[in-house]
């Protein structure tokens, strides 16, 4: 094997494996460097999203939101008994999935003709990599162009240190195999509220402390206002202002000590799950002479189509600035991958749906309301609620609305924002009309079949003139 290559992604994740299948496709010879490994030393592929991340997170949420309708299947008629869950078997599911996701990225890996390269990466000057494998064997190789897909990982709190099978972050809280009567979470973030859902569900005692004094401050104001009112009633106590200043371990049982509002309080809780954000993963990545630039956050600095400051070198994903979503990751990796292909390439930044898969789900794409007002932009809104769908109504499922912002003044779709029991694939419908540059009228006069859950999406868009049929809404001349 010549030790040169067209391109070396560092990093698995699905911002470097997405960009290496990209590459070899596009007929470069590409190299992939990763340095996690399992326990027999095999190499590890796929990164946060797929080993510790959405996908595990997911295969939690589905296992008990099926467990929690089959409590409530007595609304249809289904009589069950009991239901119990069997936990131990729910995370086995759950790993099984992984292991098939992952070992298929070798799969695709060997099928597209990308080189696995085993082992630490780092980059030396002039796109040397120095790859250190697991077994210490130090190897450098060359190449034309570098991409650094390095990821993120969690932030660590000082007054809730990481402890073993107690105070757990992303990975550990994935791994609980028996329920817990009690559950602490510091952060309502997107991570704090799945890993708080998949809990509540299955009856444990859950709190979560968000230092903010605003709820879901990202999202729009009237999807955290929904939200907060859904998730008081599964249960979840959030507790805003609450920081936490200290922990205390007493056998299996962890004292959380935190302050809000009304002063110092405590909290007794069987696991703790650190949930407060991440930050990019660069130590050991980069040699002093590499030529690469960190921000003044710690993330590798690129332009808007993620060349770093050393020529022939990117970076893309939760390592560089933008939402740490690994669909954003892979599309970068996608772009870098054209671009060094010598096509033109260009990610729309403004077009990228988040969503937190609770239930109902959570789901935008676009901007909020307030966004929008902050920039002085007239816009019209249209909101259509599940509770007026057929569909929803046959599923059970009403909770929640279609918000459609569009601009007054050319009608194009600004923002789409969604609390709904499927909102995560009815906002690719959102996203596909606003990349192309859809107004409202465009969906009013799209055919949306019936009975779908997918009308709300129709219906909002109607709304935004007035004009919502199966609601009553202000009429527009
Ligand atoms: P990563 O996935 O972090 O991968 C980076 C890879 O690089 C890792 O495998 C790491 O070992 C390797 N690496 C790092 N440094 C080196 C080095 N020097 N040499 C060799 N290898 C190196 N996002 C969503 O869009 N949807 C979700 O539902 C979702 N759920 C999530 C749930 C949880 C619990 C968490 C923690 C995250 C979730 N995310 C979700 C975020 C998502 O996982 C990340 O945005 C995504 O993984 C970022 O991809 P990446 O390729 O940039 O980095
Ligand atoms: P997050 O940024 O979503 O939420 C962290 C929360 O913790 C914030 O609300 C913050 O105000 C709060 N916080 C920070 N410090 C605190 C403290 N000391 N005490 C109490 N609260 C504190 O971060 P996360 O939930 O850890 O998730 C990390 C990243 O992973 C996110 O950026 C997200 O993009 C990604 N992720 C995405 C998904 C998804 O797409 N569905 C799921 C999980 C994670």
């Amino acid at each position: 094997m010549s030790d040169k290559f067209d391109v070396i992604v560092i990093g698995a994740g699905p911002g470097g494996y997405v960009a290496a299948i990209r590459a070899a496709q596009l007929g470069l010879k590409t190299a992939c460097v990763e340095k996690w490994v399992d326990d027999k030393g095999a190499p590890v592929l796929g990164g946060t999203c797929l080993n510790v991340g959405c996908i595990p997170s997911k295969a939690l949420l589905e296992s008990t939101h099926q467990f929690h309708k089959t409590q409530h299947a007595d609304v249809h008629g289904i009589q069950t008994g009991d239901v119990t869950m069997d936990v131990k078997k729910m995370v086995a599911r759950k790993d099984k999935i992984v292991g098939n996701l992952t070992g298929g990225i070798t799969g695709l890996f060997k099928a597209n003709g990308v080189t696995l390269l085993q082992g630490m990466g780092k980059l030396l000057a002039n796109k040397q990599v120095q790859v250190t494998a697991a077994d210490g064997t130090v190897s450098v190789y060359a190449a034309e162009n570098v991409i650094l897909a390095s990821g993120s990982v969690p932030v660590e709190i000082p007054p809730a240190p990481l402890t073993e099978g107690l105070i757990l972050d992303n990975a550990g809280a994935l791994n609980i195999d028996e329920t817990p009567k009690r559950l602490g979470v510091i952060g309502a973030g997107v991570i704090g509220l799945e890993m708080g859902s998949v809990w509540a569900r299955l009856g444990t005692e859950v709190t979560v402390l968000e230092a903010m004094d605003e709820f879901l401050a990202m999202a729009d104001a009237d999807v955290a206002k929904e939200a907060a009112k859904i998730f008081k009633k599964q249960k979840l106590d959030i507790k805003l202002g609450a920081r936490c200043t200290g922990t205390e371990i007493n056998g299996k049982e962890i004292t959380l000590k935190y302050t809000d509002a009304e002063g110092a309080k405590e909290l007794v809780v069987d696991k703790l799950i650190v949930a407060v954000g991440r930050r990019p993963q660069t130590q050991g990545l980069l040699s002093d002479d590499s030529g690469v630039k960190l921000d003044e956050r710690g993330f590798i600095f690129v332009d808007g189509q993620c060349r770093t400051e050393a020529p022939g070198v990117y970076a893309i994903g939760d390592s560089v600035r933008g939402p740490m979503l690994a669909h954003k990751a892979s599309e970068e990796g996608i772009m870098v991958a054209d671009i060094i292909a010598g096509h033109h390439a260009q990610m729309n930044y403004d077009v990228i749906p988040s969503i937190i898969y609770t239930h109902p789900e959570l789901a935008w794409v676009g901007k909020t309301e307030k966004e929008l007002k902050a920039e002085g932009v007239a816009i019209k809104v249209g909101k259509f609620p599940f509770a007026a769908s057929g569909r929803a109504m046959a599923a059970d499922d009403t909770d929640g609305f279609v918000k459609m912002i569009a601009d007054e003044a050319t009608d194009r779709i600004l923002g789409v924002h969604m609390v709904g029991g499927i909102a995560s694939e009815l906002i690719a419908q959102a996203a596909i009309a606003m990349e192309f540059g859809s107004t409202a009228e465009d969906l009013q006069l799209t055919v949306f079949a019936h009975p779908t859950v997918s009308e709300a999406v129709h219906e909002a868009a109607l709304a935004v003139d007035g004009h919502a049929i199966h609601m009553a809404n202000r009429k527009k001349r």
